[in-house]
């Protein structure tokens, strides 16, 4: 077995002292603060090991993360169903893109992407007794951990700069494919993408997905089938316009947020976080793709 403490400690330590030309997103005016300094790796493999370095346990904002745990809660509730509402084939285009319109029926591209996250808070909305404090206990079951938490303001922060989103929510609305009010869908949303975690407890709650769906506890969270086909729209879809090219340089189902994280994952062996705020032009981590980029050549662990 490849010395993961030593792969991540040296990826970390060389990134580290390149120059980051990556820059903090500050379109969220809350996210701008946000220290851009922060680094951190965190490794837990199926047999339950665990391997960390730098930031770790820091909590940062998980923004479109939040996508991930949304769709594998509205696809249990939902089933297939869900796919009449949002399709599953990958976008190419930014994570904010407004036009519903090449297929004319308003049925977003995949449900990664901001328009397809907002059609599953709809559906969540209508079915969650407390669809907030519901998804909330949803997420710290996959993680294990209670402590798990929305940042207030980062969600007061994104409500009041969000005209993409209220564009995107407005556009859904015209063509029926929105149950609920534009504002109560919209809050939804901008809670699950505020949530705050640390990359063990990231990593802790990609746990299920790459092990059938069976979380840490070895308690069933998600069906086999659900893991499979999520995983599957992670490979696809996970980063907006850069999905093809984390294929080809990192080749595992994963997904990014704004906030600098991403996590990926190989089934049945590990799941991997990294953190750093500045991004790429497309939205990514500029430091997390190439961390674990040279982490998959390393340990030859992508799945191609
Ligand atoms: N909350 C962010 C938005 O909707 C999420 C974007 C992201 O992480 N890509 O703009």
């Amino acid at each position: 077995m490849p010395n993961f403490q030593q792969i991540i400690n040296r990826i970390h330590s060389d990134l580290k002292a390149t120059k980051n030309t990556g820059e903090v997103a500050d379109y969220i005016p809350e996210l701008g603060k946000v220290d851009g300094e922060k680094f951190g790796i965190y490794l837990n493999n199926i047999h339950g090991d665990n391997y960390e370095v730098g930031d770790t346990q820091v909590p940062f904002s998980i923004q479109s993360i939040s996508k991930v745990f949304t769709l594998a809660m509205a696809f249990a509730s939902q089933g297939n169903e869900l796919w009449k509402r949002v399709d599953v084939e990958p976008s190419g285009n930014p994570f904010n893109y407004l036009s519903l319109l090449e297929n004319e029926e308003g049925i977003p591209r995949n449900p990664l992407i901001n328009s397809g996250a907002i059609v599953v808070a709809d559906c969540l909305v209508s079915t969650l007794k407390n669809p907030k404090e519901d998804f909330l206990q949803f997420v710290r079951g996959l993680a294990g951990d209670d402590s798990i938490s929305y940042n207030l303001e980062v969600a007061e922060s994104e409500r009041k700069t969000g005209f993409r989103n209220y564009a995107i929510a407005n556009l859904l609305k015209s063509f029926d494919n929105l149950a609920n009010p534009v504002e109560d869908v919209l809050d939804f949303y901008f809670h699950q993408c505020s949530l705050e975690m640390t990359c063990e407890q990231l990593s802790n709650s990609f746990f299920a997905f790459a092990n059938h769906g069976k979380c840490m506890k070895n308690k069933q969270c998600l069906t086999e089938k659900q893991a499979k086909r999520i995983n599957a729209i992670m490979l696809t879809c996970g980063f907006y316009d850069e999905a093809g090219e984390f294929a080809f340089e990192v080749g595992l189902p994963g997904k990014s947020g704004v906030g600098g994280g991403i996590v990926a994952l190989l089934p049945n062996h590990y799941v991997i976080t990294a953190w750093s705020p500045p991004l790429n032009p497309k939205g990514n981590s500029y430091l997390g793709m190439q961390a674990l980029e040279q982490f998959t050549t390393e340990t030859k662990s992508s799945i191609f």
